[in-house]
């Protein structure tokens, strides 16, 4: 039996949490074409009977602005420290010497390079960057699409190959060691980042307030969306509330995907000014609660 952890980092934007719902067979973390809506890792569990993979995925690589973004980086460090093999995202271009995105990686002999988003490019261009990323040191390189669903079990077998023996860590049924309210928590948050256009996004933070599952009833979630200015706050609740409400149906959907029941769901917005560089407002909504 083999059994152990893999760390997916890599760049904003390159894939990491598509591929983590592609290997794990569940929407667990969330997809957007903007960079920067992981902001926490997310552990999903792949089982079988002869191996567990447990994935932790991090936001992706960058510099330190804000209070938030030094928590992220701190995440992905964690991240990596805390498991047996690297899994590294890239897209399929070669990086140049100094933005390469493997200055990031702390040991390469266990580190499995994905690129990913091979549909995107023709054939012919992939050699170079498999080679730039083989010559490297990295244990293996695979060419994958995680939206095309092509080269993932070549990637599966290239991380067994670097996963300790050992016994599962959690029951075999287990999909995750995130409690459900995390999960919606960063479902309304990519519900965000699918209904608003540029500053709000990064302006947001959610918070699940209340979580009632109630025994014949709607399953009662009370949410609230902190932002950092007024003029934000109208922009997300639109004319009339028209945008919140768009904005509630389209997380409520994909919260009742996730759970499999129906689900009360109730939206509040509020202005927090510069939550973004408080320390202590920041920890205590990313606290694995
Ligand atoms: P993350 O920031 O690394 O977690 O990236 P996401 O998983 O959120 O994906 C970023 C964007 O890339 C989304 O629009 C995805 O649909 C898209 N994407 C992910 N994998 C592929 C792929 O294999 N091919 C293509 N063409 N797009 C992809
Ligand atoms: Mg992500």
């Amino acid at each position: 039996m083999k059994s152990g952890y893999v760390a997916i980092v890599g760049l904003p934007n390159t894939g990491k949490s598509t591929l983590l719902n592609v290997l794990t067979g569940v929407k667990l973390s969330p997809v957007s074409p903007k960079p920067q809506t992981t902001r926490q890792r997310v552990v999903g569990i792949v089982n079988s009977p002869d191996h567990q993979i447990l994935f932790l995925d991090t936001p992706g690589i960058l510099e330190p602005r804000y209070e938030l973004q030094r928590f992220m980086k701190q995440e992905i460090a964690r991240a990596q420290a805390d498991a047996d093999v690297v899994l590294l995202v890239v897209e399929p271009a070669v990086p140049n010497l100094h933005s390469g995105p493997l200055e990031t990686v702390l040991d390469r002999r266990r580190t499995v390079v994905a690129i990913n988003k091979i549909d995107r490019i023709p054939e012919s261009e992939l050699p170079p960057v498999v080679e730039h990323y083989t010559r490297s040191g990295c244990s293996s390189v695979v060419p994958i699409s995680a939206l095309k669903q092509s080269g993932i079990e070549e990637l599966r077998n290239a991380l067994l190959t670097l996963l300790p023996n050992g016994m599962p860590y959690y029951p075999q049924d287990q999909m995750t060691t995130q409690p459900e309210r995390f999960f919606v928590g960063e479902l309304l948050r990519e519900a965000v980042f699918m209904s608003y256009g540029e500053e709000i996004p990064y302006a947001t933070i959610v918070e699940i307030a209340e979580f009632r599952e109630q025994p014949g009833r709607k399953t009662l979630i009370r949410a609230t969306v902190y932002v950092e200015r007024e003029s934000q706050k109208g922009i997300l609740i639109g004319r009339q509330g028209r945008a919140l409400k768009r904005l509630g149906s389209r997380a409520r959907r994909e919260v009742e995907i996730f759970l499999g029941q129906p689900v009360y769901l109730e939206l509040t917005v509020e202005t927090r000014p510069g939550w973004r560089r408080d320390q202590a407002f920041i920890r205590e909504r990313f606290q694995d609660n």
